[in-house]
């Protein structure tokens, strides 16, 4: 489960996270939609504390902290929160000089310590999951978009997170892939995997999320299913959002 209660990030004096309040349950799918500069990434990134809250309380899984203003916290503090989740960015990220397989079997091998055939093992299986089996040993610059999301995406689940979180993982992608990357998020969806997404995809939202999220200025708006969502007429801005992207 997680647990995010009242907080708040500043840059400075900037205040991007104003009191957010979110509770995700196992399994579930959210997905945070809201207009640029809303603090849709900067609360992603809180999740897994790559970037520090200024106040308030995270609980991730096993790992919980309370945020003071000023206060340092520890390596040991910060890496329950990156072990328990995964983060999938807009960017692939991955590594150019590495293979799919060597990839997606990094982080098990320098951060949880397998051995090489076991990782490679689990990688391979991985990269089955989201049909890339065949390029396991294509480096990025021989895949295309969509491909090197998917090789992403098997680098998160093989780490096993408590949660995946995505950041507008199809917005870098041309309009023909981007359907490749959405259908493989929805079958970790349906498989169970606790998933927060940051994306424009409305049709994605509409389809897959369990409950959707608006932000607007720094806070949680609106929340609910996504009939609630797409169907509410109280809340002029969400309305406004709305009709702009769907
Ligand atoms: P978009 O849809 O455009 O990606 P967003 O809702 O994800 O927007 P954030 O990326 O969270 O919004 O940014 C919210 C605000 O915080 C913006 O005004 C941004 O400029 C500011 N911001 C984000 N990261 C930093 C940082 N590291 N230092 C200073 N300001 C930052």
């Amino acid at each position: 489960m997680i647990q995010v209660e009242d907080l708040h990030k500043r840059f400075g004096d900037l205040e991007v996270l104003k009191g957010i309040h979110l509770q995700i349950d196992e399994g579930e799918t959210v997905v945070v939609i809201g207009p640029s500069g809303s603090g849709k990434t900067t609360l992603l990134r809180c999740i897994n504390l790559l970037e520090i809250p200024t106040s308030g309380r995270l609980q991730v899984a096993d790992a919980n902290l309370v945020f003071q203003p000023g206060a340092h916290l520890k390596m040991r503090e910060l890496i329950p929160f990156r072990r328990n989740s995964g983060m999938v960015f807009q960017g692939y990220n991955l590594f150019p000089h590495m293979t799919a397989l060597q990839n997606v079997m990094e982080g098990l091998v320098t951060v949880l310590k397998w051995p090489k055939a076991k990782a490679a093992e689990h990688a391979a299986s991985m990269l089955g999951k989201v049909g890339l089996r065949d390029k396991r040993d294509a480096y990025p610059h021989q895949l295309s978009g969509g491909q090197q999301q998917r090789v992403g995406i098997a680098r998160a689940m093989a780490m096993n997170p408590h949660v995946i979180l995505f950041d507008e993982p199809t917005s870098a992608l041309d309009p023909e892939l981007v359907g490749e990357v959405l259908a493989v998020m929805r079958s970790l969806a349906q498989e169970g995997m606790t998933m927060v997404v940051v994306t424009h995809e409305m049709s994605f939202a509409r389809d897959v999320a369990d409950r959707i999220v608006f932000m607007d200025g720094g806070v949680i708006a609106a929340a609910g299913t996504p009939d609630e969502i797409f169907h509410q007429d109280g809340n002029q801005r969400l309305g406004q959002f709305l009709r702009r992207i769907v």
